[in-house]
């Protein structure tokens, strides 16, 4: 019999990326409250929450100081928008120091309610720069096959998903992609270098193919995130960095995961040495305790997109929600103050992706990779083949059951486990991560009788 807490939510609540049917049968799990980098179900069950919620608890859980700054905001003014020649304080204080901590070219934010409405931002921002520029004929973007860019109509159609692009009739009109630079699955005999420029050079053959004339953008994560972590070789970005100075194209460096630390690096712009026009930003920008994404913009776009001075006719009711920017504001001060993003470079992503490396000897383990916060592992029947170890990626689910069985979190991607856990994450509980991740691993090998 289920619960009557069970049975309500069965009965009206149409849950995201979800089959509800299922959902309905098996039952869900309630998670009541959150402290550091560990949740709590209702019933006491305890999880190392090993994807800081959705990629987002950039600073952990439970920090009062967030509490503190929302509720302050919410007494002095819940609420009121940027549209009537006004602004409210944490909308400004937040643009200014965003842009004290991004590349030196960028300085201007432009908000918005999540990471997907920050793409549509970019989507619309981008073809009004050519038009102004008196080059209306460049209106294509070039995404990459197994891109996520969000949810909504043109941030699912720049993601380079097929199972999203199939509900819903997408991609829409003036979207591309190219290959992804996913040397495990892709690479065939190729060695990684090689496969990365083999990968990269794809941008190169479409602008080519669509014609210089016709681009508007080049779109990418700086690592596939959704897609499975996915780290590009070594040969990628310099060859893509080369190929975008040969051609007149805006280049938009979607870093809605890669952003606010995860690197070790403020932004992954610096970690890889890119110069992007935009950067799409959100998730760990308010370490998700309110919702709240913006998009980045180089002096270059902001010269033409503002500069022309007529009506950018866009923008949401909560561009710039005051609660939400005073939340952000202080989650990147506190970022700053405890020296967090430094903590990470110097000694807290070295720990955590050297004993990632451990998981790469597990007879399942067809891949272990990561970089700065970011992790994940190839789950294989046969290492060499690099055979599945079932068909429809079910491998994934149930290595993901076990995850959960063992009190640590771990989010599949098909066939690939991934993390992404908070940056604040000791090296005590890394280690528990690990041993955690490996009694998975054992379970799962077991489940398929492979130990
Ligand atoms: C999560 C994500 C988005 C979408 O952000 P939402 O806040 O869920 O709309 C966009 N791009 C990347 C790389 C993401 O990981």
């Amino acid at each position: 019999m289920k619960s009557e807490f069970q049975q309500k939510n069965t009965a009206h609540h149409f849950q995201p990326f979800s089959d509800n049917k299922e959902l309905a049968e098996k039952g869900i799990k309630l998670i009541s409250k959150a402290e550091g980098v560990y949740i709590y179900e209702d019933n006491g069950k305890k999880y190392l929450d090993g994807m800081a919620g959705l990629w987002c608890v950039n600073i952990g859980y439970g920090r009062k100081e967030l509490v503190e700054a929302a509720s302050q905001q919410m007494t002095e003014l819940p609420y009121y928008n940027l549209f009537f020649k006004t602004t409210t304080e944490p909308a400004t204080e937040l643009a200014a120091k965003i842009a004290s901590i991004a590349p030196a070219h960028m300085n201007k934010v432009f908000f918005t309610g999540s990471g997907s409405d920050a793409n549509d931002t970019n989507f619309r921002m981008v073809r009004r720069y050519w038009d102004l520029k008196g080059k209306p004929s460049k209106k294509t973007f070039i995404s990459r096959q197994n891109a996520y860019h969000g949810s909504t109509v043109a941030a699912a159609s720049l993601g380079g998903m097929g199972y999203m692009h199939e509900q819903g009739d997408l991609p829409i009109d003036g979207v591309v992609h190219v290959d992804q630079p996913y040397w495990f699955a892709e690479g065939g005999d190729l060695s990684k270098d090689e496969f990365g420029l083999k990968a990269a050079q794809s941008l190169e053959a479409k602008i080519l193919e669509v014609g210089e004339e016709n681009i508007a953008a080049f779109i990418a994560e700086p690592f596939q995130g959704a897609g499975g972590v996915i780290t590009p070789p070594d040969t990628y970005w310099p060859e893509i960095k080369r190929i975008l100075a040969k051609y007149d194209i805006l280049f938009i460096l979607d870093e809605v995961i890669s952003g606010f630390g995860r690197t070790g690096e403020w932004f992954a712009s610096e970690y890889f040495d890119l110069k992007p026009d935009m950067i799409t930003i959100a998730k760990g920008m308010s370490s998700g305790y309110l919702p709240i994404g913006g998009v980045i913009i180089s002096d270059k776009v902001a010269d033409v997109v503002i500069g022309e001075g007529a009506d950018f006719n866009h923008g949401y009711t909560y561009s710039g929600h005051p609660v939400a920017a005073a939340v952000a504001l202080k989650n990147i001060e506190l970022l700053e103050s405890e020296g967090i993003v430094e903590q990470v470079k110097a000694e807290i992503s070295p720990y955590l992706q050297q004993r990632w490396q451990e998981l790469a000897d597990h007879p399942i383990v067809g891949e272990a990779r990561g970089l700065g916060m970011v992790a994940s592992i190839e789950l294989v029947k046969d290492k060499t083949t690099k055979e599945r170890l079932a068909p429809n990626a079910a491998g994934g689910n149930v290595c993901r059951d076990y995850s959960m069985d063992n009190g640590l979190i771990m989010r599949s991607c098909g066939d690939i486990m991934v993390i992404s856990p908070p940056l604040v994450i000791s090296k005590t509980e890394i280690d528990e991560l690990i041993e955690k991740a490996k009694k998975t691993l054992d379970d799962t090998a077991r489940f398929y009788n492979l130990i």
